[in-house]
């Protein structure tokens, strides 16, 4: 409760808050409900758990590596995986989807069950590495709904434009993935822009990204990810005003692995930034343009 008046407090701009740094807390799943989904004259957007970002720029809805489904029963995941939340809403109850986007084809980022039942639903466009469109054409996507990244490339997004920032997630030991086999997104909306760097090694491209308002930040302090340390360093280069923490908390894995680190371990990384630090419950609802800015 305390968090939540937190952040609330904090874009709402009622005031200047310390950036107030508690224990480990669980996190508890906020269901996302319809309203979410409406036509809307700014930008709401909420994380999906694990590295799942959903967004309602004016109306066009947007999501990023969306893991939306149960698996064998409503404590799993589609990807096998035991859920620590439920998940803040699923692929089959969703009222709206427009542009998908995947940063990666790894099993926390992309899975087959999702991907196919949005397509079914709403003939969305997907924009994804060319690893991945491969797979969804096998799911049926047709080439004109699937777009290719490029490095550096903007695609227009309804009411957003997606800018392509680039990835290097080389991780395994034989054939590691390339640049181009990853990426990562900067939505740029009306309201202020959202940066979803994907999993990334800190390669130097990423300190040159500017503008960001909103930065989700990878706190898995594993190779070949940004890391605490590296997300940062990013949100200090890109000015970002927002910390949002992802890729953590989701799935029960163990104790420092890939989806099992301590959010707070950033906390000494970032003590000398000016941006704040949030890490929102799955589903919770966040608000751009930030409104405390120009107050
Ligand atoms: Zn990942």
């Amino acid at each position: 409760m305390k968090r939540r008046n937190f952040i609330r407090t904090t874009l709402l701009g009622v005031a200047a808050i310390q950036m107030g740094f508690r224990g480990k807390e669980k996190l508890k799943t906020i269901q996302i409900d319809d309203s979410f989904f409406g036509k809307r004259d700014d930008t709401i957007f909420t994380w999906l758990g694990m590295a799942g970002a959903l967004i309602n720029c004016r109306g066009t809805i947007i999501l990023i590596d969306p893991l939306i489904s149960y698996g064998a029963n409503s404590n799993t995941c589609e990807t096998g995986d035991r859920l620590l939340v439920p998940l803040p809403v699923t692929a089959d109850k969703l009222p709206k989807a427009d542009i998908i986007c995947y940063t990666h084809a790894d099993g926390d980022h992309y899975a087959e069950k999702t991907a196919g039942i949005l397509n079914k639903r709403f003939n969305p466009v997907f924009i994804c590495p060319s690893v991945i469109a491969d797979k969804l054409k096998k799911l049926g996507v047709e080439e004109q709904r699937l777009v290719r990244i490029k490095d550096f490339a903007t695609y227009p997004a309804g009411n957003a434009k997606i800018y392509i920032t680039p990835a290097l997630h080389d991780w395994q030991k034989v054939d590691p993935w390339k640049r181009e086999d990853c990426c990562g997104y900067l939505v740029k909306t009306p309201d202020g822009t959202i940066w979803h760097p994907g999993d990334s090694r800190l390669i130097p491209e990423l300190k040159e990204i500017k503008n960001v308002d909103v930065l989700f930040f990878d706190v898995a302090a594993v190779d070949s990810h940004l890391g605490p340390e590296g997300s940062a360093i990013i949100a200090k280069t890109s000015g970002a005003k927002i910390m949002v923490a992802y890729h953590y908390g989701t799935f029960d894995l163990p104790p420092g692995t890939y989806g099992g680190c301590d959010p707070d371990d950033a906390l000494p990384f970032i003590k000398d930034l000016k941006s704040e630090f949030l890490k929102p419950d799955p589903g919770e609802v966040l608000k751009l343009p930030l409104k405390y800015e120009s107050e």
